[in-house]
């Protein structure tokens, strides 16, 4: 049987975990993970479904529209099978205000009723706002959508454990295959230098009932979703990187989580042959 260990149990991490065990019931996949929820990152945000370029680093464009898109696409079908309250799903209406000039983003096809703001629009706000829009989209509050992302995971038989790892090796000791969704913990698992923590907070309703800080795992290059290697004596160790997603880590987790399910299937392949002979 084929292992694979998944490392890390925020929202790109479970939805790793779950878009590959579907795709491979024969494989036994274990998430381990120093936090589950309700202490991962994506706990205290509201997970706003906006995939803005600033969160994101250097990640192409066109990346960003795919996995964006693939979440929406998710999200949609949830909610429209009256899954919304379980997920932790709602729809809301807002206005996003940029005080210099923007085109519109390449998504804008993609939410509800999406409207650039005219320039008379803007001013309507204050002297300072030269272009915005506005537009109907999810949230998808993480500290819902992962339990009931890691019940589906139990169901499929994925076991999960709490740990925390002093280096992917460790984790490739016990594994055939190794996804790494560490967020800000690839700074010192990889180890990459260009992963670093921006501070984010979120402030729930005019009367402070509560009040959360965070860090989003941000990457200079952007995301990191790829393939590599660990060397362990004589064995090579095969791993998908999931991580560096900033500001958009909800945004773009169902996307980046079918890609990697397709990319980790092909290595399963590659390097053990047919998975249901293993
Ligand atoms: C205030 C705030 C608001 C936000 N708002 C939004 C929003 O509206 N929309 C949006 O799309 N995104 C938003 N984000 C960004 C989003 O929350 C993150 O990008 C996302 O949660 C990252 O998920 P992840 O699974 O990649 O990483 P994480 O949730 O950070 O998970 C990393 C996992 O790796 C584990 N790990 C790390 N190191 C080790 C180790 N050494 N051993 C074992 N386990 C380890 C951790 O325990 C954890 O389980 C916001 C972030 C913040 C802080």
């Amino acid at each position: 049987m084929v292992r694979v260990v998944v490392v890390g149990a925020g929202v790109n991490g479970v939805g790793s975990a779950l878009a590959l065990q579907r795709l491979h019931p024969e494989c036994q996949i274990t998430i381990i993970a120093k936090d589950f929820t309700p202490n991962t990152t994506g706990d205290g945000a509201a997970g706003l479904w906006e995939p803005y370029r600033k969160g994101t680093g250097d990640t192409p464009d066109s990346k960003i529209l795919e996995w964006a898109g693939v979440t929406w696409q998710q999200f949609s079908e949830w909610y429209s099978k009256g899954e919304g309250k379980t997920r932790g799903l709602s729809l809301i209406h807002g206005t996003t205000l940029n005080s210099v000039l923007k085109p519109s983003p390449s998504w804008q096809h993609i939410p509800l009723g999406y409207a650039s703001l005219t320039p008379d629009q803007c001013a309507q706000f204050g002297p300072r706002y030269k272009s915005g829009s506005r537009f109907t989209t999810f949230t998808a509050e993480p500290s819902k959508l992962l339990p009931s992302l890691l019940r589906d995971l139990k169901a499929l038989g994925t076991r999960l454990e709490v740990r925390c790892l002093s280096s992917l090796k460790e984790a490739a000791d016990e594994a055939d295959l190794v996804i790494n969704c560490s967020g800000l913990g690839a700074r010192d698992l990889v180890p990459d230098p260009l992963v670093f923590p921006v501070r984010g907070q979120v402030i729930r309703s005019a009367e402070v009932v509560e009040e959360w800080v965070g860090l989003r795992p941000y990457r200079s290059k952007g995301v990191r979703l790829e393939a590599d290697e660990l060397q362990l004596g004589n064995r090579t160790i095969p791993v998908v990187h999931n991580y560096g997603h900033g500001g958009c880590g909800v945004t773009l987790s169902w996307g980046c989580s079918q890609e990697v399910a397709r990319l980790a299937s092909r290595l399963i392949l590659r390097h053990h042959g047919h998975a249901s002979k293993l």
